[in-house]
């Protein structure tokens, strides 16, 4: 799994949910994210159209021969090869770069929120059996498989429409990664031929993660379980095999069955800052010296596992000293952010509470339910915004700020408390 593109297939899913919403909606404001497209004319089939078309056709017909010589069946390489459609959209969400950052709060806020620790706990219940089961094989907690489960794909409700094969026939012949989208178009060729998963399902990211699990096709030969037992891997169709695939994933990562995967801390006064950082590990037992002590007033332990100190927004939020766990999970999405939103939601899971400390900031972020509710006001007022799905692109921002230059605030089409609180305050009728 290469880290950046896995982060860039997540970051498609949940960081810029505008494009997801691209990929999934039928609305003509689709690709919110991407105004250039927008601004491009109907698609008629043009010259250069074709000729991009030829291009790539020819392009497959090298790499059928490849994906043969490398040992994919012929019967497969050519039925699955067959007829692919340039796909000029995941191009540009391979060079496309947020204009947006994400503050972690907001980023948490959607993630972990209150819908997702209900539908958790239910999934928790209805396929316990399945995941004890996963446990006393792979050693991962149920907790922990649900939770990636809840962001990987909002419990298999949501793992990306684009076709893979398209997808990846594109990214292997345009554009900067080619070399890496080949091994990945070599391997989804594999998994078809064994029959893993079935080819008219055979859908997700634009980068081509795809199933419950989100896991690129490499990631899949390596790591994906049949649970089951019916001989398929099938973390498409089948939630058991994507499970113990998860479980399977993170026990590869270095997954310590039974350790926690750390904690919220309290920092002492004066504390140096500097010594935070993933990779700076140090025994528990010199955190404890140092006066860090677990948020419930707890002791760390005085032992010499190795640690680290998080401190995702600085001094002033809340801290966390981290273990292997937290790596091994870190390992699925590089990306810290992600990490603690998995480890979060599995706390919250368990029946654990928000954290203690409160993010720096006077205008906390926004749920899922409370982004629909701020969508839908805007949709009252009159912005073209298209659905209120709770994911925030480029349409719904623009309306944000024409509000925040209304209301007389920074015009930062962020969707924050504040805004929501304003909007809920000033319904349409009063203000035109
Ligand atoms: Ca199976």
């Amino acid at each position: 799994m290469t880290p950046i593109l896995r982060a860039a297939a997540f970051a498609a899913v949940v960081l810029l949910p505008a494009s997801q919403a691209g990929a999934q909606s039928s609305t003509p404001a689709a690709p919110a994210s991407q105004p250039a497209a927008q601004a491009a004319p109907p698609a008629a089939p043009t010259a250069a159209a074709a000729a991009q078309q030829a291009a790539l056709d020819a392009c497959v017909a090298r790499l059928r021969t490849e994906a043969i010589a490398r040992g994919v069946p012929r019967a497969a390489a050519e039925r699955h090869l067959a007829g692919l459609e340039r796909d000029p959209s995941v191009l540009e969400s391979l060079d496309f770069q947020p204009e947006f950052r994400t503050p972690i709060w907001d980023y948490l806020a959607g993630l972990v929120d209150t819908q997702r620790v209900d539908d958790g706990r239910a999934m928790l219940e209805r396929w316990r059996e399945v995941l004890d089961g996963v446990q006393a094989r792979h050693g991962v907690d149920p907790a922990t498989v649900v939770a990636v489960w809840g962001v990987e794909s909002d419990f298999g409700r949501s793992t990306g429409r684009k076709p893979i094969l398209r997808s990846l026939a594109t990214l292997s012949c345009e554009g900067r990664r080619q070399a890496f989208f080949r091994n990945e178009l070599f391997a989804s060729l594999r998994i078809l031929a064994e029959g893993h998963v079935d080819p008219a399902v055979f859908n997700g990211s634009w980068a081509g993660a795809f199933g419950q699990t989100q896991f690129m096709p490499t990631t899949f030969l390596e790591a994906a379980v049949d649970f089951d037992g019916d001989g398929r891997r099938d973390i498409v169709g089948t939630v058991p095999d994507a499970l113990a695939s998860t479980a399977n994933y993170l026990r590869r990562a270095g997954w310590r069955t039974g350790e926690p995967w750390g904690w919220e801390v309290r920092l002492p006064e004066g504390f140096d800052a500097s010594l935070a950082g993933r990779t700076k590990r140090r025994p528990l037992a010199d955190w404890a010296a140092r006066g860090v002590r677990r948020v419930d007033g707890r002791p760390l332990e005085a032992s010499q596992t190795a640690s680290a100190l998080l401190l995702p927004a600085g001094p002033a939020g809340p801290a966390f000293v981290v273990l292997r766990n937290f790596d091994a999970v870190y390992a699925y999405n590089a990306a810290e952010s992600y990490a603690l939103a998995i480890v979060h939601l599995a706390d919250r899971l368990r029946g654990g509470t928000p954290f203690v400390t409160p993010w720096p900031t006077d205008d906390p972020g926004l749920s899922r339910a409370e982004r629909r509710e701020l969508q839908t006001l805007l949709l009252a007022r009159g912005h073209a915004i298209g659905e209120a799905d709770g994911m925030i692109g480029s349409l719904s921002r623009r309306a944000i700020r024409d509000e925040q230059a209304r209301i007389g605030v920074p015009q930062d089409g962020r969707a924050g408390m504040k805004l929501l609180a304003a909007l809920r305050r000033d319904p349409p009728a009063a203000s035109r």
